[in-house]
Order: structure tokens, then sequence, then C-alpha cells
């Protein structure tokens, strides 16, 4: 199922509308627009080379088994040996994730530096200039990694477009663990300073807390390393913690978003402009999203730059932040979820159980799913959308709307109880969140 979602303003003058439809010193491209192939890519990678818990075999086995076409390698300061795992249908390219004295006396710089050649290093001392000009001329495409989780700012964050970075992770799975796993608000400022740098999700993975969370859409001719190098460079892809873009396009004086199916599209134009569209996904699988329109106004005196956020059916995943962690904290204490197993033996069907813990959303009657959609509407946006609320006192009358209302209500106020008083699940029982260990 897809859904399409139309958004009336006056065409930009330059327009560079999809996540990463640009590259720093390039003409915008839209990679939905280019001939070729879409491929999945993890593009920060850690293995026992560094301080990754896996060799290196077995790192590409993880992401082989599910579905990516491609995989960075990227240790600190250390090249790996990948053309033997190469396949047709598997490109590791080699990288390095190098680190730099930045203007913080209490910070290097993490800057992830693709396509490196195998072998190459440097010395711990050497400057940034050098370092990033000997990897550039070789070849490499250079991102500056989890900026929030660095803590840089952006004058610090400025000055790597004189040394030819050429874009920003704006989701980093791994730094979830602090809460730091999304920096698209340093994204916004370095747009809004006029750097029209572009933004992947990596996983920067080091063990299984962080196994295939984030990643990016590559655009490319074929899967050949020549051919992603160009795509990465011309800004062919777009990140992802889930949702996926299957176009986007500007028809006359209307920009078409068509996507997997989606919560809510948000639209960020230079702040503090922008828009949102909602889906009411229980009785409207078409995603009319009627309030687009209307909202869309709020654009019509920007004509720089726009960039669109999903955030999917299940609101396990988005585009660039980590939603999940927030219904997490409200909803996923563990006792209660332990507790809740129980629901199986009183007729919930296994499945569906199955699904809540996963955060996915549930298979259901169309009532039962309705109510899941109330239930994550309330937890994330705190209101219902105007469809939501239509559709849920159709289907259960004011006064069911209340009573759910009333059961989630309760649901927190156990929650924030037990987690005041940090009740723990019985030892050896399953926790159905992992934690960071
Ligand atoms: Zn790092
Ligand atoms: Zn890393």
């Amino acid at each position: 199922m897809r859904r399409t979602a139309h958004l009336q303003f006056t065409l930009f003058a330059v327009f560079g509308l999809c996540i990463g439809a640009f590259a720093a010193e390039q003409t915008p491209v839209n990679p939905f627009a280019l001939p070729g192939a879409w491929y999945k890519a993890n593009l920060h990678t850690h293995t026992t080379q560094s301080d990754g818990d896996v060799d290196l075999p077995v790192r590409v086995e993880q992401y082989k088994s599910h579905g990516y076409d491609i995989l960075a390698v990227t240790d600190h300061e250390k090249t790996s040996e990948v053309a033997p795992f190469c396949t047709e249908d598997f490109l590791l390219i080699s990288g390095m994730e190098t680190h730099p004295k930045s203007p913080n006396p209490s910070m290097v710089y993490h800057l992830l530096c693709i396509n490196v050649p195998v072998g190459m290093a440097f010395e711990k001392e050497t400057p940034m200039e050098e370092r990033l000009k000997a990897m550039r001329d070789a070849g490499a495409y250079v991102i500056a990694a989890h900026p929030y989780w660095c803590g840089f700012t952006l004058e610090e964050l400025l000055p790597l477009k004189e040394h030819g970075v050429s874009a920003v992770e704006v989701y980093n799975s791994t730094c979830r663990f602090n809460g730091r796993a999304d920096s698209s608000v340093h994204w916004d400022q370095l747009l809004a300073k006029g750097w029209r740098i572009p933004a992947v999700a990596v996983d920067d993975v080091h063990g299984d807390n962080a196994l295939r969370m984030g990643w990016t859409m590559i655009k490319a001719e074929t899967l050949t390393l020549e051919a992603i190098m160009a795509a990465l460079r011309a800004g062919a892809y777009y990140a992802s913690t889930g949702p996926e873009f299957t176009d986007l396009r500007v028809e006359g004086d209307t920009v078409v978003v068509e996507c997997s199916p989606a919560r809510k599209i948000q639209f960020y134009a230079p702040a503090p402009n922008g828009a949102q569209v909602l889906a009411d996904l229980a009785f409207d699988p078409a995603g009319v999203l009627d309030d687009a329109v209307e909202r869309a106004e709020a654009l019509e005196p920007f004509r720089c730059r726009l960039r669109a956020h999903l955030v999917d059916a299940g609101d396990v995943v988005r585009t660039v932040s980590d939603e999940r962690e927030i219904v997490d904290h409200l909803l996923g204490v563990d006792v209660e979820f332990r507790l809740h197993a129980r629901a199986v033996e009183y007729g919930v069907p296994q499945a569906v159980m199955d699904d809540v813990y996963a955060g996915r959303r549930p298979k259901g009657t169309p009532e039962q799913v309705l109510v899941y959609d109330v239930c994550m509407a309330m937890h994330i946006d705190h209101r219902l959308s105007r469809p939501l609320c239509e559709s849920a006192t159709a289907a259960f009358g004011e006064r069911g709307l209340a009573e759910i209302m009333a059961a989630i209500g309760y649901y927190v106020l156990v929650s924030m109880t037990l987690n005041a008083f940090e009740v723990e699940v019985a030892p050896g029982t399953p926790v159905p969140f992992a934690r960071e260990p």
C-alpha cells in the first residue's frame, strides 16, 4: 500500500526536497528522478579491528542476511581488507572513522571516511587538514559522525565544510543509548547557515544492540563501488529508520510525496516554517491527508529548501528520530508488559502481543487497530488528528472514546509509579524491551 500526499505551494527556485537530495558543492539532484535502483546501506560499522564485538565475517553476515546491499567498514583509525567478502549482490566498502583534534578540547572529531585505501593510516597528531586531504585525494567521501553525541556546536561544525566534509549523520543507532541518536537540529542549523549538506542514517554498530536500526537508501545505476561512490557524491540518497520514500516530485505548484504507510509526513522549511500532514490509517487506507493544503500555506514564503520526514504506521521508527524511545519511556515498563503477557490467557492473540512487543502496529479487526492508533497518537502527539477523532467517535461513541482515554491514562499512571520506584521484573523473566547493557 502506498500513500500519496499533495502539498501545494509555489515552486522553489532551487529544489532540495528530499532528505539528502543535494551534495555540498553540486547541483541538487532529486534521486527519485534518476535512473537506477535503490540500495540499502549501513555506512558506519565497527568490528574487532577496533572496538566492535564481532569480526568482519560475522558482521557481514549480520547485514547481508537481512536485506542490506552495502556495508562500509569504518573502524577507528583502521581499514579492513574487504575485497574477499564482496559478491555480485553485496558490496563492501573499505572505510575508516578518523579522529583529528577539534576546537573543543574535550572532544576529537569523529569523521566517517567512506572508500579509504586499505592500509592507509595516520599518526595521532596528524592534523585534520592533512588526513582528510589524503583520504579525499584517494577517493574518500567524508561524513561528520553523530554531532549531537559529540556535543559539537554549530561553530565547531561549520569549519568542516572547508575540509571537504560532504554529509552529516542525522541518525546514529548507537547514540540512542544516551538519547543522542537524532542530530536533526544540528542538520537544520547547518542548512540554515547555507551549507546544503545531505544527511545519512547509520548504525555505528559496535554490538547487537544497534544492529539494523538506521540506514541509508542510495540510488545508483549499479551495485559497484564506482556507481555507489558517484551516487554518494551526488547526494542521491535518503536516511531512514524504517519508512520508505517511493517518490518525491514537483507537479506544477504541488509537491507530491509517495511513501510506505505513514502516520505523518512532516515538511521542514527554514524555521519556523513547515507543515505536517496526518493520515488516518484505520479508516482511510488511501491516505487522503486532507489537511495538507491548508497547512502548506505556511511554506509559501520560502523558496529555497524543504526536507521531508516520514513517521511510519507502527510508530516504531521514523526517518530521522527515534519516536520509539518516547513511547517506550511512557509505556515500556517491563513489569507491566510481563503482566500484560497474561492477556493471551484472556483471548488476545499471541501475534498481537508479539507485534506490540516489537512496536509494530498489530493486525486485527478494524476496531482493534483503531484503538491501537488512538492510543499511539495520544502517547506520541498527545492529541488526535481530526479524522482519527471522527473515526474513533463513529466507531465507539464519545463515551467509548472517553473510556479508552481513561484506560490509557490509568496505564500511564501505573507505568509512572512503577518507573518511579524502579520496580523490576522477577529474576530470570525475559524483558520485552532491550536496555542498554
Ligand atoms: Zn564515533
Ligand atoms: Zn563509530
